[in-house]
Parts: structure tokens; sequence; C-alpha cells
């Protein structure tokens, strides 16, 4: 019951987000993010309406994928964690998301590791918008020339930017961050007009708010949905 009334509670808030800066309520789309906790805790979120599900280590997302695979085919999963070039296969064998791209070398891999026979994964840029040296992403800079790249990948499908910015509680700094990922996707639609490019994903349990007042189409909550994380 309690992930069920977490998520309830969730979609309030974004509905209240949303209406203060006149956006429609489907234009953000709740990503449930499940990593470390059992498919009990899953189902429970199944079982409220939730489809989309966001995992941050590959082996980890893959166990859930595949015994959630024949019981939920509707169900999304998003790839948001780091990325080795050796983890590849995986990600583009079972994920239908990859928020967390920022490198050529490893948008090649997927692509020739995604099966022809599955739609292309689709995929985030993900930007470094608070130019942190310890986070990853790539430099606003360096996004079109990824892009371009991604585009000429036909197993992979480019559909916007992710960010992680520092967490801070200063709403004026949250706004700057998410403000800047706000011209930075209209700057990639304009460049990618034949491009399906409709995701900013953006926006954690604490600048929510303000990320869905910048335009983000996707937020991305763990710990207010299904508890808090014990890592031991
Ligand atoms: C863990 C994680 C989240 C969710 O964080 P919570 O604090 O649990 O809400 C969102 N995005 C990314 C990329 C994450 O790794």
């Amino acid at each position: 019951m309690q992930i069920k009334d977490n998520l309830t509670s969730i979609h309030q808030q974004i509905q209240t987000a949303c209406q203060k800066v006149g956006r429609p309520q489907s234009a953000v789309k709740l990503l449930a993010v499940s990593k470390t906790k059992p498919v009990e805790a899953i189902q429970e979120a199944i079982q409220a309406g939730q489809t989309a599900f966001g995992e941050n280590y590959v082996q980890e997302g893959v166990e859930k994928i595949q015994y959630f695979a024949d019981k939920h085919p509707e169900l999304e999963w998003h790839f948001i964690g780091p990325l080795q070039s050796n983890k590849t296969r995986l990600v583009a064998e079972y994920f239908d998301w990859m928020q967390t791209m920022d490198r050529a070398k490893i948008a090649d891999r997927l692509n020739e590791q995604r099966s022809h026979y599955k739609k292309p994964l689709n995929v985030l840029i993900q930007i470094n918008i608070s130019d942190e040296s310890s986070k990853s992403g790539i430099q606003p800079a360096e996004m079109l020339a990824l892009a371009k790249h991604i585009e000429n990948l036909p197993h992979l499908r480019l559909r916007g930017l992710m960010a992680i910015p520092a967490p801070t509680d200063d709403i004026a700094e949250q706004e700057k961050a998410l403000s800047a990922m706000q011209v930075l996707f209209e700057e990639l639609k304009a460049a990618c007009p034949d491009q399906q490019i409709d995701t900013l994903s953006m926006g954690m349990s604490d600048d929510m708010r303000t990320a869905i007042a910048c335009g983000s189409t996707m937020v991305r909550i763990g710990t207010a949905i299904f508890g808090q994380r014990n890592y031991a």
C-alpha cells in the first residue's frame, strides 16, 4: 500500500507543478527509479499503474527485466547509470532506453549490438550541466557533434537530453542549470528536425518543481516511491 500511496502523492505533485506553469500533466512522465529494490516492490508499483522503470546497474537491471518479461511485456526499462564499454551488450539486448550517452564509442557499440529484430534503442545524451569534474556527461559544446554521430546509427534513436544537476536547495541555482538544459534541448530540436526529439529527462525529488517549470518531460524519482535504499 505504501508504494501505491507514494505514487499517488507524486502524481499529485507533478499535476500541481504542471498547473502552476500551464502545462498539461500528460507532458511529464514519471520514471520510477527501482535500483537496489526487489521485484516485489516493482510489482507493487506495476499494480498501481506504473510502467516505466529506471535501473543503474546492468546486471541487476537485466535480472528484473527477465523476471517481468513474460508477465508484463508492456513495461519500459531505462538504463540511467554510468555505462562502461565492456557492459554495453546487455544494455543493447535488454533495455528500451539508455539515458546516459556520453561518447561516440558507446553509441557505436550499442548500435552494433542492438538486435535488428528489436525496435531501435532510445537514447538520451547526458549533459554535464553543473560542470562538476566528478559527474559524468558531456559538455554542452560537445552536444551537437555527438547528436550528429548518433543520428547516423540505424539501431539507435536519439530522443533528447538528460542531466543530473548538482544538488542544491537554492531555487535560483536549480533554475540556472535547468533552464540552461531547456535552451540546449531547443538547440538540439532545431539541429535535428528529422529526429523525434521529445524527451528532456531532468528533475529528481528536490528539484522536480523547478525542472517542470523549465520544460522537463520526464522526472526520475526513487526514494520517494520505494523508500530509502540499503546498500549494505
Ligand atoms: C538514483 C537516481 C535517481 C533517483 O534518486 P532518488 O534520490 O532515489 O529519488 C534519479 N536519477 C538517477 C540518474 C539516479 O541514479
